[in-house]
C-alpha cells in the first residue's frame, strides 16, 4: 500500500521503492524520482537522489507499486461527456434485447416532466439483434408532450420525434444541408424522424444546448474531469469540442490553466464559476464551424490549458453507412434493411477537397494544427491528396497535423504520412466492440484483418496515439493497451495479429507519442529532469502482468504538477 495523504499541500516528493517506468529510452526504470514544485528534479538511484534532497520532502514509498508517467488522452470530447451525463442510456452494453431497451425508455419517460428534452443514447443495431429504428408515431404516442432525441451509438445519426421538430422548427420543407447529410422523408414526403450527420443535427444540438444552458456544465463539468483523473489521464485533448460559445471555453480554461485571471477568481467567489482544485491539464482543437473561438494567435494559453487547432471531419462512421470507402460496404441484412444503405453503398465525403484545401491553407500558415476525422481508406487518401497538393515539399514545417481514427488505412497512405508529417490517433475499441459485425455484415473479412494497422504505422515510424473517443467509450487507458496488444474482439476472436503491438510501444502511444502530437514532448509524456510531474500510479507493472490482464489493472493515483488529482479511496 503507498503510504500517503492527499499530496497537494506537499513541495517536495520523493518516490522510491516501486517499479519506476519513465518511457525515456537510455534509463527505461529508475529506482527514485525527486519532485521539487511540481517539476521532475532528479531520476536514478535512490541513494544517491535521498542524500541530496530537500529536508522537508515528503517520501513516498511505493511499495512495489508502479509509477509511469501521466496518461494522455488524444481525442476525448469533455463537453459532450457533461451534456451526456445522466442522459437515458440505450446502449448495446445495459441492454441484450430490444425489449429490454424499449422497456428501460418508456419507464425513462414518464419521469421527465412535460417540455423538458428527453436525450437517449448510445442506441445500437450493431450490438443488439432484431433492433429496429424508432418510429416517430411509436416516439410521439410514448412521449407526446416532450421532445425525443436518441443519439446512434456513433453519434454520426438520430432519431427524433414530432415535438424536437417544431421546437427546432425543422419541417418537411426543410433543405438537406447535404446529400450525406439529411433528414429521411417518406414516399409521401414526410419526415420520418431519422436523421443523418453532423450538417443536419446542428438545429438539435443548439436547441438541447439552450434548453439545458451552460448551467449544466457548470455543474457537472467538474465531475466528468474528475472522472480523467479517476482513469489515469494527466492531460486531455479535446478534439473538436463541443461548442461555440466563449463562455464554455471560459470555464474550461478557468478549470485547468495554471494561473486563474484575477476577474475568474472574483466569479468564483460568486459562484458564477465553479471553485478550482488540481485539474487535467486540458489542451483544445476547436470544430471547424467554431472559428471565431480560435485566438488571435497560436501562443495562447499556457502548459495547462491552450488551443491548438481546428478540427474537420471528411467522412463519418462504419455503422451508419457514413465512412467513406474505396470499394463498397457488404451487402448484408444489416446494411441494407436495418441501416437502410443503398446497394453496393460506398458512403462519400462530407467536404470537398477543394473546400479541405482552401482550409488547410488558411489555418496552416496561421500556424494551427489541423485534426481530421477519417476512418474509411479512399477518405485518407483524398485527405492525403489534398495536403500533398498545398504542401510545399522544400520545406514541411513542424505543423504536426493528424488524422483521427483511421479504421481503414492502407500502407501507401502510411506511406505519404509518413513524407508529409501527418500522423495517426487511432481509434482501437473499434476492434474489440465491433470487430466481429464489422468482420460478418459490414465490411467483410479482408478489410476486417487489416483495419487498425497499428504496427504497419510504426514500421513507418509514424507517431501514433490511441484514444476512446469518449462520450463513445469510456476513456480507459488501459483498456486501449489491452487491445492494441491482444487485438481481440468481445468474443475473444484475434483480428489482424500482425498489427498487434508491445506493451512498451501501447503505452508510448498512451503517453510521449500523445505529448510529442500536442508539441508538449518536452514537458510531458515522460519521467525525465526538467519535465512536470504528471503520474500515475498502478497497482500492476503492465510490463510483468501476463497481457491478458492488463485491461485489470488498476489506477492508484494520479498527480498532475506534483498535485494529486485522483487517489483511490483505500489510500486516502
Ligand atoms: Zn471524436
Amino acid at each position: 500500500m503507498i503510504i500517503t495523504d492527499n499530496l497537494t499541500t506537499n513541495k517536495n516528493l520523493l518516490f522510491y521503492n516501486g517499479s519506476i517506468i519513465t518511457m525515456e529510452t537510455g534509463t527505461p526504470s529508475v529506482e527514485a524520482v525527486y519532485v521539487e514544485n511540481g517539476i521532475i528534479q532528479a531520476t536514478g538511484d535512490f541513494k544517491e537522489i535521498s542524500q541530496a534532497i530537500h529536508p522537508n520532502t515528503k517520501k513516498i514509498d511505493l511499495d512495489g507499486q508502479t509509477l509511469l508517467p501521466g496518461f494522455i488522452d488524444s481525442h476525448t470530447h469533455p463537453v459532450l461527456s457533461t451534456f451526456m451525463h445522466g442522459v437515458v442510456d440505450l446502449s448495446g452494453f445495459t441492454h441484450r434485447t430490444k425489449g429490454e431497451l424499449w422497456k428501460h425508455f418508456e419507464e425513462s419517460v414518464s419521469k421527465y416532466k412535460p417540455g423538458d428534452w428527453i436525450l437517449c443514447s448510445g442506441f445500437d443495431q450493431v450490438l443488439i439483434p432484431e433492433l429496429e429504428p424508432p418510429d416517430i408515431n411509436y416516439l410521439d404516442s410514448i412521449a407526446p408532450n416532450n421532445p425525443v432525441l436518441i443519439s446512434s451509438h456513433s453519434l454520426h445519426s438520430f432519431w427524433v420525434n414530432s415535438m424536437a421538430f417544431k421546437e427546432t422548427g425543422v419541417n418537411r420543407e426543410t433543405l438537406n444541408p447535404s446529400a450525406s447529410s439529411y433528414y429521411e422523408k417518406d414516399e409521401n414526403g414526410n419526415l420520418t424522424g431519422y436523421i443523418v450527420e453532423q450538417e443536419a443535427f446542428n438545429p438539435f444540438k443548439k436547441a438541447v444546448i439552450q434548453s439545458l444552458g451552460n448551467e449544466i456544465l457548470k455543474e457537472k463539468s467538474v465531475e466528468v474531469l474528475e472522472d480523467y483523473a479517476k482513469n489515469g489521464y494527466s492531460t486531455i485533448i479535446s478534439m473538436g469540442i463541443t461548442t461555440s460559445d466563449k463562455n464554455v471555453i471560459r470555464l474550461y480554461k478557468h478549470l485547468s490553466s495554471g494561473k486563474p485571471s484575477f476577474i475568474d477568481q472574483l466569479l468564483t467567489v460568486f459562484r458564477i464559476l465553479p471553485k478550482r482544485k488540481p485539474m487535467v491539464r486540458n489542451f483544445v482543437f476547436v470544430r471547424y464551424d467554431s472559428p471565431h473561438l480560435l485566438p488571435i494567435s497560436v501562443d495562447n494559453g499556457d502548459d495547462f490549458f491552450k488551443i491548438l487547432g481546428i478540427k474537420f471531419w471528411y467522412d463519418g462512421s462504419p455503422y451508419t453507412g457514413s465512412m467513406y470507402l474505396e470499394s463498397p460496404y457488404l451487402n448484408s441484412d444489416l446494411t441494407n434493411n436495418k441501416l437502410h444503405l443503398p446497394y453496393n453503398h460506398s458512403g462519400e465525403s462530407l467536404i470537398s477537397q477543394k473546400e479541405l484545401e482552401s482550409s488547410i491553407i488558411k489555418y496552416q500558415n496561421a500556424g494551427w494544427q489541423i485534426a481530421i476525422h477519417s476512418q474509411g481508406d479512399i477518405a485518407i487518401k483524398e485527405i492525403l491528396e489534398s495536403f500533398n497538393k498545398v504542401t510545399n515539399h522544400k520545406e514541411i514545417a513542424d505543423y504536426r497535423h493528424r488524422l483521427e481514427h483511421c479504421l481503414l488505412l492502407q500502407e501507401e497512405s502510411i506511406q505519404l504520412m509518413a513524407n508529409l508529417n501527418i500522423h495517426p490517433s487511432f481509434h482501437i475499441n473499434h476492434l474489440y466492440y465491433y470487430g466481429e459485425a464489422l468482420k460478418e455484415k459490414i465490411i467483410g473479412k479482408e478489410r476486417t484483418h487489416q483495419l487498425l494497422p497499428i504496427k504497419k504505422a510504426d514500421d513507418h515510424s509514424l507517431i501514433y496515439s490511441l484514444h476512446a473517443d469518449q462520450p463513445m467509450f469510456p476513456s480507459e487507458p488501459l483498456n486501449l493497451l489491452h487491445i492494441a496488444v491482444n487485438r481481440r474482439t468481445k468474443e475473444g476472436k484475434v483480428i489482424g495479429a500482425q498489427n498487434a503491438i508491445s506493451v512498451k510501444k501501447g503505452l508510448k502511444a498512451l503517453t510521449i507519442n500523445a505529448a510529442w502530437q500536442i508539441k508538449m514532448e518536452d514537458k510531458i509524456g515522460s519521467i525525465k529532469k526538467g519535465k512536470y510531474a504528471d503520474f500515475v500510479i498502478l497497482n500492476q507493472n503492465p510490463f510483468t502482468i501476463p497481457t491478458s490482464e492488463i485491461r485489470n489493472i488498476k489506477v492508484l493515483q494520479t498527480i498532475v504538477n506534483g498535485k494529486t488529482t485522483y487517489i483511490e479511496h483505500s489510500l486516502e
